[in-house]
């Protein structure tokens, strides 16, 4: 930044010191002629302004402009020498004719040299600017970069990587903050546990890898008919848990019904119909994580040796 900052102030600085060169033939045109007028010599301005022409011969900005210049100087120069050899009415005239006409190309140049050094500033100050929407940019993307470099981190370290299902370990930290809430806020809450009927036979007759798609798919299916606030965790092999707030007993059997029958209606590729069993408890006051989870495993066996394939609470 500083860089630039250097850059651009010299940048400024030499274009200042052309135009305030340009700006010398300009006012030193007028100056002659007065000069001339007056019947005084002027010498030292012809060499300076001479010089200073010369040195702007070759430039590749103003060049062409100069070299027109030099032309009517020249001009000048010839008509004040006939001038001061002969002071006539026509001389006189003539002489203010040609001194407006190098102010106004002298005028025209020092303009064009002013435009000339705007137009660089304020491509430095696009530089600049651009430079600076840069750094923004890349800091915003650096933010959000490590924002999901955690979100990721943290998604990982908590969920299941076959089935997407919450792990073992955010399922008993969520269990603990449900437990806690509902405790606190007397509000119900209902836990499901749920375990594939069968599941070596499903294994042994399709393959193990065709096992992994089934509790892949199951977990897809059964996420479908969850709320926001229900989270399903896998805590066992072929084992799942639905952590259901604000559900009663009731209401925790109907959802624990409908996830059978989702589950029942659903083709799985390759290995056809897949059941469920699924045991539903509601937590009682006082009772801890443990409790509620025995009751519910509980009520699972109850499922299961009923026949399978259906909910019990
Ligand atoms: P049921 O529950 O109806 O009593 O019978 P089951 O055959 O399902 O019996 P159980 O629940 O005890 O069986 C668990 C089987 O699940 C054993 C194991 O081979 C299988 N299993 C556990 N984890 C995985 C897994 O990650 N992938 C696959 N493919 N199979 C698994
Ligand atoms: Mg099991
Ligand atoms: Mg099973």
């Amino acid at each position: 930044m500083g860089h630039w900052a250097n850059r651009t102030s010299t940048i400024v600085q030499q274009d200042a010191q052309i135009i305030n060169e340009l700006g010398k033939i300009r006012g030193g045109a007028q100056r002659l002629v007065h000069f001339a007028l007056a019947g005084e010599a002027g010498e030292q301005m012809y060499a300076e302004i001479e010089a200073i022409m010369a040195s702007f011969r070759d430039h590749p900005q103003f060049g062409n402009q100069v070299s027109v210049l030099e032309d009517a100087w020249r001009e000048l120069k010839q008509t004040i020498l006939a001038y001061q050899a002969e002071p006539t009415l026509e001389g006189h005239h003539e002489l203010f004719q040609i001194a407006e006409r190098l102010w106004i190309l002298s005028n025209e140049l020092v303009l064009a040299a002013q435009r000339h050094a705007e137009s660089k500033v304020h491509n430095y100050n696009y530089i600049v600017a651009s430079f600076v929407v840069c750094i923004i940019l890349i800091g915003a993307l650096l933010v959000w970069l490590k924002q999901y470099v955690h979100d990721s981190l943290e998604y990982l370290a908590s969920h299941d990587s076959l089935t997407r299902a919450a792990n073992r370990h955010f399922f008993h930290e969520r269990m603990r903050t449900a437990r806690f809430q509902a405790a606190r806020e007397n509000r119900p809450l209902s836990l499901l546990l749920m375990d594939i009927d069968h599941f070596k036979a499903v294994n042994d007759k399709f393959g193990h890898s065709a096992g992994d798609r089934v509790l892949e798919q199951l977990s897809v299916v059964i996420k479908g008919h969850l709320a926001e606030d229900q989270v399903l965790a896998r805590v066992g092999g072929e084992e799942f848990a639905v952590i259901a707030p604000e559900l009663r007993l009731a209401e925790g059997l109907r959802l624990a019904e409908r996830l059978r029958k989702a589950v029942e209606e659903t083709n799985f590729p390759g290995v056809g119909s897949v059941t469920i069993s699924v045991g539903v408890a509601e937590l009682q006051p006082g009772e801890s994580e443990d409790g509620l989870y025995r009751r519910a495993d509980a009520a699972l066996y109850c499922a299961k040796a009923g026949g399978r394939n259906q909910t019990a609470g």
